[in-house]
Formats: structure tokens, C-alpha cells, sequence
């Protein structure tokens, strides 16, 4: 019996997502329908240097512009994708997008390298690889500037499917990150197994984390980590100065989050580098 369904029969506990009884779950008809039917749009977060505040690349996060309930966020429906396997298609979608995304910011001067959240799941997928490397070269997008995200939301029994794609992912030079280091089973025996180029701190570890002293003792040694195994190391759910100031006293590489900006559709983009490019003087002093 899994810890939640046990700590939720005792009572005294139960998941986050429990809580918010509010939350709407889609079905797989309903969502593999938005999928084939254009109703998913590209939302890009960008990742920033902490030293000299250069824009560096963004995040690629999936939003469903659902016809009657307004803009889905992806923790209500990636879930649903990769139960009832519309997650390869969803990530297909998605990728596309976005290279034709980077491929537009590249023609206004702006070369980013463009992150994509990977599922486990994907991983099933025999060709993934080749997917992956054929949406890069059909848009002129260098493999270097392609990063995959991982997070492993749940215990993978067989490790080999994933260690194969990930391995050929990295001989095609694509950029490899593991995302909410520290939760979940995003740790260590991965660290050691897989050669990733990017750590992502997660948020939890980041926001408020100069006031918390487990958190704090948390954050540094993440960030220790991932330095001393020669990746770069991004922070998380950047909110308020108190974060950025943190980052900026602890010589963490990347920072990414509200301070910064939020997710924002891909029109936005070039528009908003122009106003960070102003704000950003006064946040290096
Ligand atoms: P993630 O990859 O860890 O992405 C970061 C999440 O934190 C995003 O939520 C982002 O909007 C949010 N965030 C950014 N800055 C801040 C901040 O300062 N504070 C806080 N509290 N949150 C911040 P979002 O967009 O709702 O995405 C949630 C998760 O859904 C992502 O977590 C990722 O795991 C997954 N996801 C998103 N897009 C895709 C996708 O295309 N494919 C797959 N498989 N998963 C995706
Ligand atoms: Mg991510
Ligand atoms: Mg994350
Ligand atoms: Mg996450």
C-alpha cells in the first residue's frame, strides 16, 4: 500500500492534491481531442544568469486553452496524458511548438536554449530520440540549445528504457536537466546514473529558504552538488529580492521565477526582454 493511501485510511494526513477538492479531473477523450485539435498552447518562462543577468533560454510549460473553462494548467491534465497514453502525442505537440517558437526568437536576434518537461512515460517510446533530434533539425534548432527536463514523478521499476533514451538524447548533444531536485524521486541514484548538464533546485528548497534554516542547509547543498558534479545549477521558484538576493550571495549559475517572470505566451517574449534588460541594472548593483 502506497505511504499516501495509507497515511489517508489513518486519516491524519493527506497529499496536497487531495486537499483542493476543487480541482477538475479531464477525461482522455476530452483532452486526446484538444490535443489532435490545436487547443494546447506554449507558455515560455525564462531562465536567467545570476551574475550578469543575461536571459540565457526559457522554460517551455504546456497550458490548455480549454473552450469553456479558460486557461488548464498542466498539473490538472499531464497526469490524465500519461495514464491513458496521450502523453507522446502531447509531448510532440509540444516540442514542435517550441522549436517553432526558438526558431522565430532566433530570426529577432534572440537565441535562446528552449527547455521541454520530459514524462517518464515518454521514455516508452522507442524513436523519442529520433523525434526529438527530427522537430530540432526540421526547425533549424541546434541540439545544444534543446534541453529536456526530467522529473520522475513515480518509482520507474525499469530504469533501462529511460538510461537508453537519455543516453542517445546526450550522443545527439541535446542538453539534459533533472527537474525538482530533491523531491519525488528526482535524487541521487539518478544523479549517479544519468549525465545530466542542468540541476534544477526545487522551489521549495528556494523561496523563503534565507529564513529557514532546513531549507537553507537544503538549498546549499543542492547547489554544492550540483557544482562539484560540473552541471549548472538553476533555482527555482525565485518569488520575491530576498530570493534573488540569496542566489546572488551563494554564486548560484541560473535563476528562474516570479521575480523574474511569469510564464508567458511566446509573442511576449521579445517584448519583455527589452523591459528586463532595464530592470535588471538596478537588480545588479
Ligand atoms: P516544473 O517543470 O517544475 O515547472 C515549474 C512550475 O513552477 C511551473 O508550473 C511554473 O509556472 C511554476 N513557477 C514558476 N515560477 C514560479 C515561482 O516563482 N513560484 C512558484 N510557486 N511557482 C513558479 P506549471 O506551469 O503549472 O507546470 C507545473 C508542472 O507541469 C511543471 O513543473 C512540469 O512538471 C509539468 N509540465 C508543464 N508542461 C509540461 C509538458 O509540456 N510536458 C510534461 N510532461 N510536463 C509538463
Ligand atoms: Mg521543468
Ligand atoms: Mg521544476
Ligand atoms: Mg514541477
Amino acid at each position: 500500500v502506497p505511504l499516501a493511501t495509507m497515511a489517508a485510511m489513518v486519516g491524519k494526513w493527506r497529499p496536497a492534491a487531495a486537499q483542493a477538492a476543487t480541482v477538475k479531473s479531464y477525461g482522455a477523450g476530452e483532452l486526446g481531442a484538444a490535443i489532435a485539435g490545436d487547443e494546447l498552447v506554449n507558455y515560455y518562462q525564462p531562465k536567467v544568469a545570476v551574475a550578469t543577468g543575461a536571459v540565457v533560454g526559457v522554460e517551455t510549460l504546456v497550458r490548455w486553452r480549454h473552450p469553456t473553462d479558460g486557461l488548464v494548467f498542466p498539473d490538472q491534465f499531464i497526469g490524465v496524458a500519461e495514464e491513458h497514453g496521450l502523453i507522446d502525442g502531447l509531448t510532440r505537440v509540444v516540442l514542435t511548438g517550441a522549436m517553432a517558437d526558438a526558431a522565430a526568437w532566433l530570426k529577432l536576434g534572440l537565441r535562446l536554449r528552449v527547455a521541454i518537461n520530459i514524462s517518464m512515460d515518454n521514455f516508452s517510446t522507442v524513436d523519442f530520440a529520433d523525434f526529438v533530434s527530427g522537430a530540432a533539425a526540421a526547425a533549424a534548432v541546434a541540439p545544444q540549445d534543446v534541453i529536456l527536463e526530467v522529473t520522475e514523478s513515480r518509482l520507474m521499476l525499469d530504469r533501462r528504457a529511460p538510461l537508453e533514451v537519455l543516453t542517445r538524447l546526450r550522443l545527439k548533444r541535446f542538453g539534459l536537466s533533472i527537474d525538482d531536485f530533491g523531491t519525488g524521486h528526482s535524487s541521487l541514484t539518478q544523479l549517479r546514473d544519468i549525465p545530466f548538464d542542468e540541476l534544477k533546485i526545487d522551489s521549495s528548497f528556494v523561496h523563503g529558504a534565507w529564513r529557514d534554516t532546513t531549507a537553507l542547509a537544503m538549498y546549499a547543498a543542492s547547489l554544492g552538488l550540483g557544482k562539484q558534479l560540473g552541471m549548472e545549477v538553476v533555482a527555482e521558484g525565485v518569488e520575491d529580492q530576498d530570493d534573488w538576493d540569496l542566489l546572488r550571495r551563494t554564486n548560484c549559475d541560473l535563476a528562474q521565477g516570479y521575480f523574474i517572470a511569469r510564464p508567458m505566451p511566446a509573442a511576449d517574449l521579445a517584448g519583455w526582454n527589452t523591459i528586463w534588460n532595464e530592470r535588471v541594472k538596478d537588480l545588479l548593483r
